[in-house]
């Protein structure tokens, strides 16, 4: 019998990563909360726009969602069907996958957390990195489907695996753009030409994916073009340092990197993209990191 899919959370991430899954040759039915976005992706990319009581009876049902608490109030309200396989791209946390992973394996659901890094632009590409957390055969059955927007699927582990992968990964890029722009505003106080600055160390061994390319091209022109809030970069680190304080872990500048990601009301932050962080460090420095 033909198998289905569905994609829940048509938002900055989840609009691209649905558009790929139609060339894999099954329905795929799309929801999200917004009703005309759904409409304008089926009419886009030949998927079909369902209500939520449809999308949970396909076979392999991906959320991309805000938060753990958005996807378990869904799944609460409407449960998948048994042999079916919900696949969380969510950036969400490890113990909500457990606890997903255990309420609907009694119900013969599988639950992977597989959240993606890679930015929109690797979601419209299809290029995503996917951290895969969960049972190892529904990742097998899972993996071709997951393929078709993603440049590497890696399985990380037992349940939760692939959402504390995720939030590690996400404190470090919030270091890395915290302390590129700490070292650009030294180096903009000594006169130095910033581009150049930043082409060395691009050629260096301080290089990052910030250096590369998120700082030139979200803060040093000035655009900040809002493709990954703030407050949900704030969620991620919070889930990190949840994951530390749990174990008793002793992460001296993991813990600064949540106190300097907070100075940003989380109102505020939801309207401004990740990058706009620096504003703080600008504003404590006088110095604006434009070239
Ligand atoms: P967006 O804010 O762009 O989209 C959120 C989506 O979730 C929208 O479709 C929104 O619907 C829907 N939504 C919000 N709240 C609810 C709710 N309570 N019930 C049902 N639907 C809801 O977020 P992103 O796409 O940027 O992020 C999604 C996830 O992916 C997050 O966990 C994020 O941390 C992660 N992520 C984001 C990246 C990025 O670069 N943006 C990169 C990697 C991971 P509506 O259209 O109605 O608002």
């Amino acid at each position: 019998m033909s198998q289905s899919i569905a994609f829940i959370g048509l938002g900055a991430m989840g609009w691209h990563m649905a558009s790929h899954l139609p060339k894999l040759g099954l329905p795929v039915y799309v929801w999200n909360r917004t009703t005309e976005k759904a409409e304008l992706h089926a009419q886009q990319f030949g998927t079909q726009a369902v209500n939520l009581e449809q999308a949970v009876q396909a076979d392999f049902i991906f959320s991309c969602l805000p938060t753990s608490a958005d996807v378990e109030q869904l799944i609460a309200q409407y449960p998948p069907k048994a042999g079916s396989i919900w696949i969380d791209c969510t950036s969400g946390v490890p113990d909500s996958a457990r606890k997903l992973s255990q309420q609907l394996g009694q119900n013969q659901v599988a639950y992977l957390d597989a959240p993606v890094s890679g930015q929109t632009i690797g979601a419209e590409r299809g290029t995503l990195t996917v951290m895969l957390g969960g049972n190892k055969q529904a990742y097998q059955r899972a993996l071709p489907i997951i393929s078709a927007f993603a440049g590497l699927v890696e399985y990380v582990g037992c349940s939760g695996s692939g959402f504390a992968v995720k939030a590690v990964n996400n404190v470090l890029m919030a270091t890395h753009l915290w302390a590129l722009a700490e070292g650009l505003t030294i180096l903009k106080q000594q006169l130095v030409d910033v581009k150049a600055a930043l082409n060395c160390i691009n050629h260096s061994s301080g290089k990052s994916t910030v250096s590369d390319s998120i700082m030139a091209q979200k803060v040093l022109n000035r655009s900040f073009p809002k493709t990954f809030a703030l407050n949900l970069l704030q969620k991620d680190i919070s889930i990190g340092l949840d994951l530390a304080q749990q174990q008793d872990s002793n992460v001296p500048i993991f813990e600064s990197i949540q106190a300097l990601f907070k100075e940003i009301p989380k109102a505020q932050a939801e309207q401004m993209d990740f990058t706009a962080a620096v504003s703080v460090l600008e504003q404590w420095n006088q110095t604006v990191l434009e070239v």
